[in-house]
């Protein structure tokens, strides 16, 4: 039988603690789970991809079934390149929910291809990778968030 493979897309500028909870949580549901950040050609990035990379490998080093991979584009098309049959997203709240909607239906008429949801665990709801983000720039210690060194 083919790998179910599922692709979680997203900015992850940066990878945060509650993404990584999700990542965890999904795994036992898949063959195999591509981290997959978006790079948008008019967004700039606040923190480096590369890093950002570094430190989610660091996160799943113990062979379990996780690659991260950059892409450009639309993610029904990175999807079909990697061989992905679902895409994965975290709901944290109904502001969530309804952007969330809008997005998987898009999807499932673009490219035929079904979102999974997974609800957010309730002690990493709150995490919000714009807020890490003012936290860093403002000089905070962002530790309570992100699971690896930036
Ligand atoms: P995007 O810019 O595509 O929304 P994000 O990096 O903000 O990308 O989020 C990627 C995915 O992770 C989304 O499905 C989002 O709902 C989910 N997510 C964001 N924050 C959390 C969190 N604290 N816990 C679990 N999932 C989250």
């Amino acid at each position: 039988m083919a790998k179910k493979i599922a692709i979680f897309p997203g900015s992850f500028d940066p990878f945060t603690k509650g993404h990584y909870d999700l990542v965890q949580r999904a795994l036992p549901l898949f063959d195999e789970i591509i981290i997959a950040i978006g790079q948008n050609t008019t967004k700039q990035r606040y923190f480096d991809i590369e890093k950002v990379t570094k430190g989610i490998n660091g996160l799943f080093a113990n062979g379990e079934n996780v690659r991260v991979m950059p892409y450009k584009g639309l993610t029904v098309k990175f999807a079909k390149e990697v061989g992905a049959s679902v895409i994965l997203r975290g709901l944290r709240n109904a502001m969530d929910f309804e952007y969330e909607k809008s997005i998987a239906e898009s999807n499932k008429l673009l490219g035929k291809i079904e979102t999974v949801f997974l609800l957010t665990s309730p002690e990493y709801a709150a995490i919000n990778s714009t807020i890490v983000r003012e936290i860093h720039k403002n000089d905070g210690d962002i530790s309570t968030f992100v699971p690896y060194q930036l």
